[in-house]
């Protein structure tokens, strides 16, 4: 079977869908590997190294003569409607937002699968593109503040005198809010977080944090050990049991999220002006809404407090702006959804397999997740 790998489409996407190493194990399991000319330039991996693991280069693509196609990025409406029927497509497809492309995909015939729709459940791990993503972004929104704070991490005692270390509030503490977390920590930051989950105390624990326990009657957790969205009471609450955390620190990152809702507001303009000169909000939410009034994604604002400025930072491409390891994880997390569906050099996935079967978004002309389903109804 052919398997093709492209140049992702949307602008300032650097990452890519597969790499040499993942390249070299699908090869082994006997898929033909087809990589576009320069497809892992921006990640860093240069189509020399894809042949040499096995792949034929391609100058162009040509999706109708693939028969599973791996990517990044969710589809145009019109890529989606030129493929093949009986194409298998595996990559990120938002299929909250992006409607029109599920509903072209379906159209087509073709057999998507979703990352964002992998069970989170312990088999499925290595395949849990959110998490491995997660991760990157968590990452990369610390080191974002850091090199906007005009101060430093760490405390440090020097003979020109002692520099206290640097106070930073994580709101969100899942997969993203726990790295970011923990690379704070290791920068030497005192950090403390706040998540609605109840598990989520022990969970900012091991990573080093204090926990802000801020007694809001009971903890939010809905399906599959998600947040549930607070009520309007509670979520102002919330924010008015924030403020004064929000006001003692320095740097504070947000990564709230509810599955298929837009970010909580978690942070009022009112709340930041309450932050001393200097300090750096980072908003990992910022694409979906934002976790921070004013926030714009993409761009940094600076919002006038007392004696300067807050800069507040509206995180966009997270993970793909560290595309070489965001690649790697990403691409053996899509490779390994591929080997679990291939058999004898073909991919024939089994919907008996509730990894698979969780993961498929589209399949013979219908759109099967139910909640995609029924918002195209
Ligand atoms: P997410 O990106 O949907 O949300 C990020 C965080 O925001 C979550 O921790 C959520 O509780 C929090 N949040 C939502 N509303 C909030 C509010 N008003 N105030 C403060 N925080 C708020 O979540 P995620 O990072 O993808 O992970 C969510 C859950 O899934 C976690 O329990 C995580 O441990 C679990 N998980 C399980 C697996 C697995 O078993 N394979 C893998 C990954 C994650």
């Amino acid at each position: 079977m052919r398997v093709g790998v492209g140049r992702e489409q949307c602008d300032g996407e650097r990452r890519v869908a597969a790499t040499p190493e993942t390249v070299h194990e699908l090869a082994a399991l006997g898929l033909e590997i087809f990589v576009e000319r320069g497809a892992g330039a921006q990640a860093g991996y240069p189509d020399e190294a894809f042949k040499e693991a096995g792949a034929a280069i391609t100058a162009e693509l040509v999706l109708e003569s693939v028969d599973v196609l791996l990517h990044v990025r969710p589809f145009t409406p019109d890529a989606a409607a030129s493929l093949r029927p009986g194409t298998i497509t595996i990559g990120f497809a938002s299929p909250g937002s992006e409607l029109p492309t599920v509903r072209a995909l379906a159209e087509a015939g073709v057999t998507s699968f979703a990352m964002e729709l992998i069970p989170r459940i312990s088999r499925a791990q290595s395949m849990d593109a959110l998490s491995s993503q997660s991760l990157v972004s968590g990452y990369r929104a610390v080191l974002e503040a850091a090199v906007r704070y005009p101060r430093f991490f760490p405390l440090y005692m020097t003979a020109a005198g002692t520099i206290p270390p640097a106070r930073v509030l994580v709101l969100g503490a899942g997969v993203a809010g726990l790295q970011a977390i923990g690379t704070a920590k290791r920068l030497g930051a005192r950090v403390s977080a706040n998540d609605v989950r109840a598990a989520s105390a022990d969970e900012v624990a091991s990573m080093g944090g204090t926990f802000i326990n801020l007694d809001l009657d009971a903890a939010a957790e809905g399906p599959g050990g998600y947040a549930r969205e607070l009520g309007e009471d509670r979520a102002q609450r919330q924010r008015g049991l924030l403020a004064p955390h929000v006001a003692a620190t320095d740097v504070l990152i947000t990564t709230a999220a509810i599955p298929g809702r837009a970010a909580p507001l978690l942070v009022t303009t009112d709340m930041v002006a309450g932050m001393r000169a200097g300090s750096v909000v980072v908003d990992l939410a910022a694409e979906s809404g934002g976790n921070v009034e004013g926030i714009i994604a993409g761009q940094d604002v600076q919002l006038p407090v007392v004696g300067g400025f807050v800069t507040l930072v509206g995180m966009k491409d997270a993970a793909s702006a560290m595309p070489s390891d965001a690649s790697r994880l990403y691409a053996r997390n899509v490779s390994n959804l591929l080997a679990l569906m291939t058999a004898d050099g073909r991919a024939t996935p089994d919907f008996d397999d509730e990894v698979i079967s969780g993961a498929c978004l589209t399949c013979d002309g219908t759109v099967r997740h139910p909640a995609t389903a029924a918002a195209l109804a």
